[in-house]
């Protein structure tokens, strides 16, 4: 049975909106073609996103030019007309205790990237360290499966790299 078009589309922005990047629940999504059936673009996937239907509304059969300044306009910080899109209030950073339950994989990951950053040439050197400084960045302490995964995520996101038990850094 071939997949919808609003299903493969979904399925390959990873559920999120094309232009805000907020989680696109089913209901609230709708195939916007960017370059409008009427000026002449097709329905294939490469002329087509999954949006937010109120964005999609706003769009409409503007053309690419118009499109392009809507999306300009935004200064990197888009937010479709719907109200979901709404920007998460800037919050300092809190130093001393981190709360590992509370926290996302996400922002596990951007804490020990930024706990590395600052360690400029303290960094750890050997896998041990690594592991170790990991866990101590929050508590409760994270299990040994999560740590693992985080540095693997360390790793793919080419933030490290391991030779043996040597770990370097890109930064
Ligand atoms: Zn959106």
């Amino acid at each position: 049975m071939p997949t919808k078009p609003l299903d493969r589309l979904m399925f390959a922005q990873g559920r999120l909106c094309f232009f805000c990047k907020q989680p696109l629940p089913k209901a609230e999504a709708s195939v916007e073609h960017l370059l409008a059936g009427a000026n002449g673009g097709s329905d294939r996937d490469e002329n087509c996103v999954a949006c937010c239907k109120s964005v999609n509304a706003l769009l409409g059969s503007m053309s690419l030019k118009e499109k392009f300044q809507v999306v300009l306009n935004q200064k990197g910080q888009f937010k479709c007309p719907n109200g979901t899109g709404v920007a998460i209030p800037h919050k300092p950073a809190v130093k001393k205790e981190i709360s590992g339950s509370e926290l996302s994989a996400t922002s596990k990951f951007d804490t020990i990237v930024a706990n590395l950053k600052n360690r400029k040439n303290a960094k750890p050197r050997t896998l041990k360290a690594l592991t170790s400084t990991i866990r101590s960045l929050f508590k409760p302490e994270l299990a040994d499966a999560e740590v693992a995964t985080l540095v693997q995520q360390l790793q793919s996101s080419q933030t490290i790299s391991l030779s043996g038990d040597k770990v370097s850094y890109t930064f």
